[in-house]
Parts: C-alpha cells; sequence; structure tokens
C-alpha cells in the first residue's frame, strides 16, 4: 500500500559509531550506536521510533538530521542524497528537516524572549525583514496555540506545555516536510502529553508533515503512530504498522516491551521478564544482539547475525525463530 504515496525519508544500511578514545587520543574501542538501519518514511506518516533508552534511537534520529557525520551508509531526503553533503551543501535541505527536543527548556535560550528565538531561525534561513519575521513568528505561535503576548515573554515564564509548543513553533517555522520529535512528551504531565499529540497530530493533517516520533513509551506509541519501528543496540529488530505489531508482536524483544506495559486494545499476553541491562554498544554481543536476554535463546543465535525477514506485507523481525 505504501509503495504509491511518496518517499520522504530513508535510510539505507545507515551506521552511525563512535570512537573512544584515551588521553593520548588513541583510539580504544568503538561504540556501535547505530548499526545498519534501513527504514523508508512516507508522506504525511508518522513512523514510531521505539526501545529502551540507550538503544540508539535518538542517534538515529540526529543521523538522519545529519547532526554530525554518518559513519557509513545513505540517507535519502524527498529522493536527494544527503547522506556526504559539507555543511554548506547541507543548507537548502536544513530548512525541511527540523528537530523537537525533549526538553524545550534547555534548548531555549533563557536570556532571550521567545520571539527573539524564533526570529533568529529565520534569520539563519535568510530572512532579512524584521516585520516580516514577526509575522511568520506569530503566525507560527498562532498555530501552536499561543497567544500574541508571548512572543515577548522569556522561557521561564512559560509552564512545560507551553515551552513545548514554542518547540514546535520553531520546527514548523520554516515550512519542513520532515520532523523529528525525540521524545517530545516524556518530560510533560500525562494530562499536557495528550494535548501535545493532538496539536503534533493536527498539524500533520494540516502541513501534510512526517514525523519520526522518538520515544521509549509503547501507549505513547500506539496513540500516534502509523508504523512502528521497535530498536535494540542499535539495530532495528521489528517494523511493521502500529495495528500489527500490537495485536501480533514477534520479535521477543517487542513481546517483552508490550508485555510490561497496560495494552490497549491488544490482547493481554504473558508477562516475559526481560532480565538483565542492555549490554553496551562498546561490547555488543555477537550473532543476535538480543541472546544474552532472550528466553527463547539458541545457540545458533549466538553465532551469527539475524537478516530481518518479511512475514506479512509490511512486518519485519530479525529473529530465527521465523527462519534465518
Ligand atoms: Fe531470541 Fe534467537 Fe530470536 Fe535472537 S534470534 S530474538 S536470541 S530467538
Amino acid at each position: 500500500m505504501n509503495e504509491d504515496r511518496q518517499k520522504i525519508l530513508e535510510t539505507k544500511h545507515l551506521k552511525k559509531y563512535f570512537s573512544i578514545k584515551d588521553a593520548l587520543g588513541k583510539q580504544t574501542g568503538v561504540v556501535k550506536a547505530v548499526d545498519d538501519v534501513s527504514l523508508t518514511l512516507h508522506k504525511g506518516e508518522t513512523y514510531g521510533l521505539v526501545g529502551e533508552s540507550g538503544c540508539g534511537k535518538s542517534t538515529l534520529g540526529r543521523s538522519i538530521l545529519r547532526l554530525f557525520p554518518i559513519t557509513e551508509g545513505e540517507v535519502w531526503l524527498e529522493g536527494n542524497d544527503i547522506s556526504n553533503l559539507s555543511p554548506g551543501q547541507l543548507r537548502p535541505y536544513r530548512k525541511k528537516m527540523q528537530m523537537i527536543f525533549q526538553d524545550p527548556y534547555t534548548s531555549l535560550n533563557p536570556r532571550k524572549t521567545v520571539g527573539e528565538t524564533l526570529e533568529e531561525v529565520l534569520k539563519i534561513h535568510g530572512e532579512k525583514n524584521r516585520t516580516v519575521r514577526e509575522e511568520k513568528c506569530q503566525e507560527a505561535l498562532r498555530t501552536v496555540g499561543l497567544r500574541p503576548e508571548h512572543y515577548n515573554r522569556f522561557p521561564h515564564e512559560f509552564s512545560g506545555g507551553q515551552r513545548q509548543r514554542v518547540g514546535i513553533a520553531r520546527a514548523i517555522l520554516v515550512n519542513p516536510s520532515f520532523i523529528v520529535c525525540d521524545e517530545p512528551v516524556s518530560a510533560l504531565d500525562v494530562s499536557i502529553q495528550a494535548q501535545i499529540m493532538n496539536l503534533l497530530d493536527a498539524l500533520q493533517e494540516e502541513k501534510q508533515l512526517t514525523y519520526l516520533f522518538v520515544s521509549h513509551n509503547m501507549s505513547v506509541i500506539n496513540y500516534i503512530a502509523d508504523r512502528v519501528g521497535v530498536m535494540y543496540l542499535g539495530h532495528l529488530v521489528e517494523e511493521a504498522d502500529t495495528e500489527e505489531l500490537f495485536s501480533n508482536p514477534c520479535h521477543p524483544y517487542t513481546q517483552a516491551l508490550l508485555s510490561a506495559v497496560l495494552q490497549i486494545g491488544a490482547v493481554r499476553k504473558e508477562r516475559i521478564e526481560l532480565t538483565g541491562e542492555l549490554p553496551s554498544p562498546l561490547h555488543p554481543p555477537a550473532g543476535c544482539v538480543f541472546h544474552t536476554r532472550c528466553p527463547y535463546a539458541e545457540q545458533k543465535c549466538k553465532e551469527k547475525p539475524v537478516m530481518p525477514r518479511e512475514l506479512s506485507p509490511g512486518h519485519f523481525v530479525a529473529c530465527s525463530l521465523y527462519g534465518s
């Protein structure tokens, strides 16, 4: 079904490794934060990226935005390969892809009014006329449900939910087509979470936005995402439409994540306990990276990596229980 829809964002075998160096600058190890991730996002959809803290989902979002150089693989935005563009070459694409942060307070300058912060974005993107800048900023504030007087207020004068609205206003200011939402509601009260998700939903509908929505919270993902990718230790281990993933989770890791939350609209399955900590991406296990915590692990799981297989249209699983 998705094949007919316009691809907005694509990663092909994307890798992001970080070097660990000693005091003399000698490399002592490599953290494989994102390891061979391929995914495609279509116009107007929300792709939920879920996994425990430290699984690499935020690094994947930042790699896609090219906030740092990628190690290997490709990133395509609206049919353009942006994998290896220099900062100057990336500039026209920066407008098309934006980010909403988990904690808007730390991403807003406490010494600048909201208006000054928002205008800064337009200045960076070449808008020289002050009146036009102010009109556009006021329009963005209105769109996210804030009032004209908020323009002259400082970040500390806002509630958490209002600050996240400012963060959203900043992201939509330059009319992007793609936004990485990095845990945008996890710092907010539950009642405010729903308001912010509904706002994101309404903006998506109005502006045909495409979201990569990063969260560790399965309930939030179930509420907002059209499709879901489950990440574990830098790898995408399962991907499916949201309804399919929540009603028929196949990877033992997805089953464990789902069995740990109150399930909404899904059959409650036997609780699967995840034992042990998430291994360090500095020393990922050989073979299937989940084998150290998997209740079904066999000897073969420790020996060779498992490639994803398509079990039904659009439902991919990387687990030897479904063939290797
Ligand atoms: Fe568990 Fe083996 Fe499947 Fe990995 S490949 S999830 S260890 S059963």
